[in-house]
């Protein structure tokens, strides 16, 4: 343990849950420092742009403004890249450029890290022009930069609808949304999940509204089966999963909305439990109602422990602000808990009923992906790699890892685990729950060495 400030909590994340759960400390007296690596404060839902091309909502002002004049510390611009359990605590281990301390030191920790894109393999995901609808919309909505002129979309569920908003807006020609789900008849039958969800219908029949002014066909029940070009994307085809029906069109951009994954990782690597939660996004932390994880002290909250959504996560992050209270000792008053848990029930109810219309289609069908595909982009590991060491007796995803490089390039499988988990699912008839997700281990992120052992040290070739 080094020296510096003891914090009471360090909250990793200034997204809607680490704001909110940092504004709650804030407010009940205790000394909370709040890191993310991005240059202002609001996640991925209010994100600031520093190019000012879209500012965040009315709601997202308010709270960024509230989170701006609390009693609270402040760490931008920050990654977090190991953390490190104590007997009394955790040590932060965090890179900035600019330098300062690479050690930080808490009594509870709040991670709320967020999501990230769900890629999914296809012959041709690797082009130049396949991107991740995650990243489209961060371009578009906050660099104010068009991904592409003719984009298809592929994936499924109604962020896609949000981005065909966002590029119809801009200008781009959305030749179509492939959703792999069916026509959403069986939204009918759970209508009831929408009451009390105004604003978020609002978002969602806006964006179906100028999807069907512009006359954008949408193919229910397709996949993207393969991109073809030859230095980028020139013509995408789409069928069924079992290949069948199928139909070319010609883009120069094909944006995948598969949906967003936990980024639980920090959680992971300290070896809080986590399971296989399909409808969540994949691993997700096991919690109690207080958000605390199986290791005491630790609280994870919003899109990290199951994707929801940003008014889950505000509500997460507040109760997971109490939890760390309460574990530091700070009594909360029992009604408050009560009528929190019972607003969380409600707007968890939304988040279910969309995987419920639109679920991760590849837990059923499998991906339609040939031996050439490439599974891990950082390594070049082929799909045809993985399917012959499964085949050979390999039956966990260390095995794979071990013998094929999958996972062990620089996004450290970040991107690939998840798929390896579910062509090892599909290989040997295992559900992909029962396959063990990979071990975390620091650092989370490549960083430069002088970011570990410090720049003096480095220079006189010391470790
Ligand atoms: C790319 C993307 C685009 C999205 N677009 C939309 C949209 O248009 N509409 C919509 O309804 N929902 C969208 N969502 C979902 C929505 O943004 C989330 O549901 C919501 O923001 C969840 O809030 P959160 O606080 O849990 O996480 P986030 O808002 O994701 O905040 C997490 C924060 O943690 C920080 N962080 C992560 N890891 C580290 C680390 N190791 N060190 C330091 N900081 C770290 C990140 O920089 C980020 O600021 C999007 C999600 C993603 C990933």
């Amino acid at each position: 343990m080094g020296g510096g400030t003891r914090w009471d909590t360090i909250v990793i994340g200034a997204g809607p849950a680490g704001m909110s759960a940092a504004l709650e400390l804030a407010r009940l007296g205790l000394s909370a420092l709040v890191i993310d690596s991005a240059p202002l404060p609001g996640g991925q839902y209010f994100k600031q742009s520093t190019l000012r091309a879209k500012p965040p909502s009315e709601e997202g002002r308010s709270l960024i403004a509230a989170f701006a004049r609390a009693e609270l510390g402040r760490l931008m611009d920050t990654q977090v890249w190991g953390i490190t359990p104590e007997p009394d605590g955790f040590e932060v281990a965090v890179y900035r450029k600019s330098g300062g301390e690479r050690r930080l030191w808490a009594r509870t920790l709040i991670i709320a890290t967020g999501a990230y894109d769900r890629p999914v393999p296809f012959p041709g995901w690797d082009l130049p022009g396949v991107m991740m609808a995650g990243g489209a919309l961060t371009m578009i909505k906050h660099q104010g930069v068009l991904p592409g002129r003719r984009v298809l979309l592929c994936g499924t569920g109604p962020l896609q609808w949000v981005l065909a908003r966002h590029l119809l807006e801009g200008g781009a020609q959305v030749v179509g949304i492939v959703d792999a789900a069916p026509f959403p008849w069986k939204a009918l039958r759970r209508m009831t999940a929408l009451m009390g969800q105004g604003e978020r219908m609002r978002e969602g029949l806006g964006a179906w509204a100028a999807i069907l002014r512009a006359g954008v066909p949408v193919h229910w029940g397709k996949i993207i089966l393969r991109a073809e070009g030859a230095d980028g994307v020139e013509r995408a085809v789409i069928g069924r999963p079992d290949g069948t029906s199928t139909r070319s069109f010609a883009v120069d951009t094909v944006c995948l909305g598969y949906g967003f994954q936990p980024f639980n990782h920090l959680a992971r690597m300290i070896g809080c439990e986590h399971r296989y939660v399909a409808p969540l996004g994949g691993w997700v932390p096991l919690r109690d109602d207080w958000c605390e994880t199986t290791l005491p002290g630790v609280f994870v909250a919003g899109d990290a422990a199951g994707i929801q959504g940003k008014d889950v996560a505000l509500l997460e992050g507040r109760l997971a602000g109490w939890g760390a209270a309460r574990r530091l000792g700070v009594d909360v008053a029992d009604d408050q808990v009560k009528a929190l848990g019972a607003q969380l029930r409600r707007q968890r109810v939304m988040a279910q009923f969309l995987s419920y219309v639109f679920p991760y289609p590849f837990d059923s069908v499998p991906f339609p992906v040939e031996d050439d595909t490439i599974l891990c982009r950082c390594e070049e590991v082929r799909v045809g790699d993985v399917r012959r060491i499964v085949r050979e007796g390999a039956s966990t995803l260390r095995m794979v890892r071990m013998l094929t490089r999958a996972g062990m390039g620089l996004c450290q499988g970040r991107t690939c685990a998840d798929l390896v988990c579910h062509l090892l699912a599909q290989e040997t008839g295992t559900p992909v729950a029962d396959i063990a997700g990979p071990r975390i281990s620091p650092p989370l992120f490549p960083i430069p060495l002088h970011g570990v052992i410090g720049e003096e040290a480095h220079v006189r070739g010391e470790n």
